[in-house]
């Protein structure tokens, strides 16, 4: 098993309010880690601490361990820890552009303008989030005509245009309804042959159909760790 990332002695504070303690979690490579636990936990005050979206918003004080480096310090460049480490929205939220400039956004932005190679990434990408098939033929539409859950999931390709590691996932699915929540936990299991996902869940069940670890979160602690069968099969 290869660990991705790792959380060591994090207290992470709004102002001098103590939002989160005591997670010192694992994640490991081709794992679906749910992140789960009642609203107000730290589900996701602990989640966008790991790609440092919480910079200027909260106090992240400890080790947010990726690849073995401390990411959690004023050197590191946060656009690269966020090109590695990928966020996925509760809501979907694609930008006022076309589909194709959604996916390629990223990209874009880092000089790559070779139609071949934006060509590519987005046919690949918006393959592996299952939704090439339906909007293939209309690449230059917006992608705010777009679907709830087709969104979602080009909101999944753009992450993945850049070629993360880590798809860190905030309640993916509670926007959207019973078939395309189907749909979009297929996809995750297809790409957890390749990433790490972490995913914040407030659905038990959904937790436990689709995680292979559960962290269960409470007033600001992980207070249980396990593998999502034993989480969930306790009498
Ligand atoms: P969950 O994701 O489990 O619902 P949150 O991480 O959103 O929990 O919230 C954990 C605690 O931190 C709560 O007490 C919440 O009110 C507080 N909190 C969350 N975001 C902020 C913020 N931007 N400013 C101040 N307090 C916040
Ligand atoms: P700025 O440089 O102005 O702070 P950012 O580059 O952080 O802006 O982001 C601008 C917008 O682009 C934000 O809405 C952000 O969510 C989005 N964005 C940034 N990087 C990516 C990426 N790799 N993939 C998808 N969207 C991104």
């Amino acid at each position: 098993t290869e660990i991705t990332m790792e959380t060591k002695n994090l207290e992470i504070y709004y102002g001098k309010s103590l939002a989160m303690q005591n997670a010192d979690l694992k994640f490991e490579k081709n794992t679906i880690t749910a992140l789960i636990g009642p609203s107000g936990s730290g589900k996701s005050t602990f989640l966008r601490s790991l790609n440092r979206m919480n910079d200027g918003i909260a106090t992240v004080k400890g080790e947010i361990l990726y690849q073995g480096v401390n990411i959690n310090q004023p050197k590191i460049d946060v656009y690269e820890v966020r090109r590695r480490i990928g966020m996925v929205f509760q809501r979907p939220n694609p930008f006022a552009k076309s589909i194709y400039d959604n996916v390629t956004f990223a990209l874009q932005r880092r000089g790559v303008h070779d139609k071949k190679t934006l060509d590519r990434v987005v046919e690949t990408t918006l393959k592996q989030a299952a939704v090439w098939d339906q909007v293939k033929d209309s690449l230059n539409k917006s992608a705010l005509s777009l679907s709830g859950g087709q969104a979602q999931r080009v909101c999944i390709a753009r992450a993945l245009a850049v070629q993360p590691d880590v798809l860190l996932l905030d309640e993916p699915a509670s926007a959207l309804d019973p078939v395309s929540t189907q749909q979009l936990e297929a996809t995750l299991r297809e790409l957890k042959k390749d990433y790490t996902i972490i995913i914040v869940t407030h659905n038990m069940q959904q937790a436990a159909r689709l995680s292979d670890y559960t962290v269960f979160f409470n007033m600001g602690e992980a207070i249980e760790y396990n593998k999502t069968r034993k989480v969930f099969t306790r009498p």
